[in-house]
């Protein structure tokens, strides 16, 4: 951890995942972890080890990392903070290494989800207990989501924070489940928080009230102003549970341009070049567009029609853009093929595979090789129900063993 720097654990392949009416293929779980990787995101909570469909695709993700295929991100996986959900995350998912586990501590939700079956001692203890048992077997960073944390008083967040020190928790994941702080009050929270315990601290913001990007950085920046290291939540385009998360890419540029934390907080390492790949991706995979107005990658993002506008921008574009469009890897021309056009999908043929593949660059050692890819791009369409992207291809052709592991999924 670098002094005065903000960490980004994008949250797309739990929260983002869990909303509903969207989902993502495993394979396309893999490849938005590939992309995090390759930007410098520090750590993607990549899903949900007891559920059994998510098994083979956690598992070969870490595979993926073993082998050098992710080099930097950490793979860590949500869970209930559940004693047993917790034996059975590293029954199932062996080189699991991080772990996030969550519980509500708002007297709102221990009353309202409860009842009187458990009570605020007992929250504590079932913590601490999942807490221990994910050290015992063998975690490396665990991370502790007090759920509803802005709607609990803060001496209890602070009693269930030191709680998860003293158990060795490495982060409290300050959860404003309902999206219910302003940037003001989580700042308040953030710093008694951050003073009282002392430990690193993570924001993990909803949009209901349209603050998500605003509410994390005010509150990154009361754990920094208060010497705890800062963690940001955030989700690829802002997709999550209802209203979502905060966007990744607003998040980023946040931090790094806004006027109050450009030069003074800095953010870890992230290549923000590669911001238009992740969001362009992720809104194929989800199938949702991109708002023509959002921030960086929407589509009128740089554009200016007005004649002032105009005039202003030609002179010099720092009259009406805060920043280079090429900053955010945008910039180069997109070619659609209005002509002929050969796609691979589950029911191609080889003539059609290889000459998809040619334009993608892809060479293959001999005849049974290329078949074994094909097969495997066969499956992918299958199971995404989408034309197969170059990304897609490559990786596949690349990792055939894992690829085949990450879509086998049997109920
Ligand atoms: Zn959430």
């Amino acid at each position: 951890m670098v002094k005065n720097t903000i960490y980004i654990i994008d949250v797309t392949n739990r929260d983002g995942v869990q909303t509903s009416k969207l989902g993502l293929a495993k394979l396309e779980k893999t490849m938005l972890n590939l992309y995090l990787d390759e930007m410098g995101v520090s750590l993607s909570e990549f899903g949900f080890p007891v559920t059994r469909h998510e098994t083979n695709y956690l598992n070969a993700n870490l595979e993926l990392a073993e082998i050098g295929a992710m080099k930097r991100i950490r793979l860590s996986g949500w869970l209930r903070a559940i004693k047993g959900d917790v034996e059975e995350a590293f029954r199932l998912v062996p080189k699991l290494k991080d772990v996030n586990l969550s519980i509500p501590i708002s007297k709102q939700m221990i009353k309202g989800k409860f009842r009187d079956k458990l009570r605020w001692e007992g929250i504590i203890d079932m913590m601490c207990e999942a807490v221990d048992t994910a050290r015992e077997r063998g975690a490396a960073g665990i991370g502790v989501n007090a759920e509803d944390a802005s709607r609990a008083k803060i001496e209890k967040l602070i009693e269930f924070a030191e709680a998860a020190k003293q158990h060795g928790a490495d982060r409290i994941r300050y959860c404003d489940t309902l999206g219910y702080d302003d940037p003001f009050t989580i700042y308040e929270r953030i710093k008694m928080l951050g003073e009282s315990v002392g430990m690193s601290i993570e924001l993990h913001c909803h949009n209901d009230l349209g603050m998500a990007v605003a509410n994390s950085v005010a509150g990154a920046k009361a754990a920094i102003d208060t010497g705890v290291g800062a963690y940001i939540n955030t989700t690829v385009n802002g997709i999550g549970e209802r209203a979502g998360n905060a966007d990744l890419a607003s998040t980023i540029l946040a931090v790094k341009k806004s006027s109050g934390f450009e030069n003074k907080y800095h953010l870890q390492d992230i290549d923000l070049n590669r911001v238009w790949k992740i969001c362009n991706y992720a809104s194929l995979a989800f199938r949702v567009p991109i708002p023509l107005n959002q921030a960086a990658v929407g589509n009128n993002a740089f554009a200016h029609e007005s004649g002032i506008h105009v005039d202003g921008t030609l002179k010099d574009s720092r009259n009406y853009e805060l920043y280079d469009y090429t900053e955010v890897g945008r910039g180069h021309i997109e070619q659609i093929e209005t002509g002929r056009l050969i796609t691979t999908g589950e029911y191609s043929g080889i003539k059609g595979f290889k000459n998809v593949a040619g334009k993608y660059k892809l060479k293959f050692r001999d005849a049974a090789e290329a078949r074994e890819i094909l097969e495997l791009v066969r499956y992918a369409n299958v199971h995404t129900q989408k034309p197969v992207t170059e990304g897609e291809m490559k990786f596949i052709a690349q990792y055939p063993e894992q690829a085949r592991k990450i879509m086998s999924v049997q109920p």
